[in-house]
């Protein structure tokens, strides 16, 4: 590790004394936690009074809407607090029992029993305070409830009249959870802000110590929905800290690369075969700023939708490379990308003259020990490739540009892999799918951005329907006209043969429905196999032909050669058409088991057609409407009334459990616990400009006003650094 990493890790002695008074002291050092249920707590991972505090209650009771017994309205869900007056314990049955409770208030009695839950006798005795939530029935002359959530109150715990649960493993009760915490609470008086007071105001966000008490016992929902924010802001500021901080090149003991822009770069924009529009122009300058900047690591995220051209754009980089005589390796997710890339660009490389080479699976041996020679030496440039270019015998003289191309179907691990084989490399991120900006500023909150939102050559566009399977001959009547006036068509299947199953699904999205009717009672899903056999018997004479990821790469390449080529009408694949594949004369896109797939990954499809002057339809069949759950008929709506990527993004994240999307929550081990990125847009937006001043500022964070802010981002990040800079 270097010097300035290891002081950046160190934190100053006094102040570290000061901030970890509380947070960091060890559970044993609280009242009542030994014994078994220091080990139950140890168990759960909770070592540090921190540990503790950070373990929210994951659902409150709102005893604010209490009734009494005599009022709580029979047949409605009703909250009652009230005195236990009799428990009773009875075996029916050898194996069933059933534990009465008696609860009296001012007003009457109320029976509750519970069944198969013998231990809650013993949890609950005559005259503890009860709240009950369930179900008034009434019978035999009493209001009952039967197995109602149920918690036993202490009042020595709680104020106001919502009640926290905390999650609790065996040998701990959520009562005695409440209790431990409201102890551990108390002693946080000297909690050192990690926000500094100008901040906090400036966003009105309430105290640490503050949101940390109103998180557990609130006084209002609306008091705990300000802590929440709070620890939310907190939450991303740090992470955008940390990333920043990780890509500064001074801490990680780096010189950025000072690319050169010189005569390869001015060769590469003569050769294109076209002008490049303004978006594409201002795209390139961004990247060839970064990429010539000494002190700062490019880290950049270009975003375009298919067909923008980011293709030129990347090109202009690795010819900058070139006239720096360093080198650039172009990751793609799939074989048959990799391969587009190094045909695209590889003819515009060769113009310029850049040295290329492509590294996939299926490259030979000897091809594969040549290219590597060649690359350790020196005398290769560009390396395209798969994740193939991963492997360890794959070595750099000097890497200084990495580029992934589609890269929210890399993992994080594949990523750091990568820029780990040239430490300090300046990274450009390529990719067609729009992650909406709150999640792109709170994940990648250190990746800048170049967005093309044009297409430099504007096709007639896509029109989108979508149908039940009961209205397919709708969609079979379109692509058979459209292929009798010479025009070609795509049909996308989940699955390739009839005895995959839904698991065999390259793409992750379920709807829920699909979910819980199992695989048993749902129709079985279309596959590439049955429904190339059907469509020839439909359509007769056309030409049809089938494309997947299982099909051996040179077999991939021939397909779709003929089908740019106009030698098939319709192409019957998966989605491995999605990322990539470019044919002008598409105009009819069938898509079947429309409810299988994300919106982010039906808009890709569905812009392969309409790209030439013809305007194109996408059809997207689904199951029968009534079948289909409310959610995932307005998703698949969406896509009849926009055609904004952006818009559809951001409107899979609101109806997909957010971050779940793209697996952006949980980041490279890095876990975003309470920021909500729908609602929370402000925040972030905040969270991202204010890192930027802080580090801006002078000291960076290093200033007497953040050193709590400073020690926080070390404590949760720490690691990264050091993995980082290989410490
Ligand atoms: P992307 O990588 O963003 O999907 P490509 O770079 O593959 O897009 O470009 C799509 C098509 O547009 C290609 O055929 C490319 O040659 C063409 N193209 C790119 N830029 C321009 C431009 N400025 N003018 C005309 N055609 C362009
Ligand atoms: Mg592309």
């Amino acid at each position: 590790m270097s010097e300035a990493t290891c002081d950046f890790l160190v934190p100053p002695s006094s102040a570290r004394i000061a901030h970890s008074s509380t947070w960091r002291e060890d559970i044993s050092r609280l009242l009542y936690v030994s014994g078994a249920r220091e080990q139950a707590l140890r168990r759960l991972g909770i070592e540090r009074v921190g540990d503790l505090l950070s373990r929210i209650p994951y659902r409150y009771l709102d005893f604010s809407h209490a009734h009494d017994i005599e009022s709580a309205p029979i047949g409605e869900v009703s909250t009652i607090v009230a005195r236990v007056d009799r428990v009773v314990e009875r075996r029916p049955r050898p194996r069933l029992s059933v534990t009465e409770i008696s609860l009296v208030d001012a007003t009457g009695v109320l029976q509750v029993a519970f069944f198969k839950q013998p231990w809650i006798a013993r949890q609950i005795a005559i005259g503890d305070r009860l709240a009950v939530l369930g179900k008034i029935e009434f019978a035999y002359g009493f209001k009952q409830m039967t197995s109602p959530h149920y918690e036993r109150l202490d009042p020595a715990a709680t104020t106001g009249s919502i009640l926290p649960v905390h999650k609790v493993s065996e040998g701990l009760s959520t009562a005695w959870m409440r209790r431990i915490i409201s102890v551990a609470l108390g002693r946080l008086g000297s909690f050192a802000d990690a926000i500094p007071a100008d901040l906090r105001a400036r966003h009105g966000l309430m105290s640490a110590a503050r949101a940390m008490r109103a998180i557990h016992f609130p006084v209002s929902f609306v008091e705990r929905d300000a802590a929440r924010r709070r620890l939310a802001y907190d939450e991303i500021l740090i992470l955008q800290l940390a990333l920043r901080l990780r890509n500064d090149a001074n801490l990680l003991g780096v010189r950025p690369s000072a690319h050169l822009v010189a005569s390869h770069v001015r060769a590469l924009r003569e050769s294109l075969p076209f002008q490049l529009t303004d978006e594409q122009q201002r795209a390139s300058d961004e990247i060839l700023r970064d990429m010539a900047d000494p002190d700062r690591i490019m880290n950049r995220l270009l975003l375009g939708d298919v067909g923008t051209g980011k293709t030129a754009v990347a090109c202009i980089g690795l010819a900058c490379v070139a006239d720096t005589e360093t080198q650039a390796c172009v990751m793609a997710p799939t074989g048959v990308l990799a391969e587009q890339h190094a045909a695209r660009c590889g003819s515009i490389l060769d113009k310029a003259g850049v040295t290329w080479a492509l590294l996939t699976g299926s490259t030979t041996p000897a091809e594969r020990a040549d290219i590597v020679s060649r690359l350790a030496d020196g005398k290769l440039c560009v390396l395209f490739g798969t994740h193939a270019v991963l492997g360890e015998d794959v070595c750099f003289r000097h890497l200084s540009l990495v580029v992934i191309d589609e890269q929210h179907r890399f993992g994080v691990n594949q990523r750091n892999m990568l820029r780990a084989k040239g430490i300090g490399a300046d990274l450009l991120v390529m990719t067609a799918t729009p992650i909406p900006r709150t999640m792109a500023l709170s994940v990648f909150g250190d990746l800048d951005t170049s967005v093309i939102r044009h297409r430099p050559i504007a096709g007639a566009g896509v029109a989108t329907r979508v149908l039940s399977e009961s209205s397919r001959d709708i969609a079979i009547g379109a692509l058979r006209d459209a292929i009798a006036r010479g025009e070609q068509a795509y049909v996308i299947c989940p699955l390739v043969e009839p005895t995959d199953q839904g698991d065999d699904l390259e793409e992750v999205f379920e709807d829920e429905d699909a979910r819980d009717s199992g695989s048993s009672q749902a129709a079985p899903l279309r596959n590439v196999e049955q429904e190339a056999e059907r469509l020839r018997q439909v359509l007769g004479t056309a030409r049809i032909a089938r494309l997947h990821g299982r099909m051996p790469p040179r077999e991939k390449d021939r397909v779709i050669t003929a089908f740019r080529s106009g030698e098939i009408d319709v192409l019957v694949s998966t989605t491995v058409v999605e990322v990539g594949v470019d044919v002008g004369g598409a105009t009819v896109m069938v898509i079947e088991n429309g409810e299988r797939f994300g919106l982010a990954t039906l808009h890709q499809l569905r812009g392969r057609v309409g790209r030439g002057s013809t305007p194109g339809t996408c059809f997207i069949l689904t199951r029968a409407a009534g079948k289909l759950n409310v959610q995932a008929r307005v998703r698949l709506r969406a896509l009849e009334r926009t055609s904004d990527g952006f818009a559809l993004a951001e409107m899979d994240l609101r109806l997909r459990h957010e971050g779940e999307i793209l697996g952006l929550r949980q980041h490279g081990g890095v876990s975003l616990r309470y920021v909500d990125f729908d609602a929370d847009t402000d925040l972030i937006e905040w969270a991202h400009d204010d890192a930027i001043e802080l580090l801006g500022s002078s000291g960076g964070l290093r200033s007497a006003r953040t050193v709590p802010l400073r020690l926080e981002v070390i404590d949760r990040y720490g690691d990264v650094f050091k993995e980082v800079s290989g410490g």
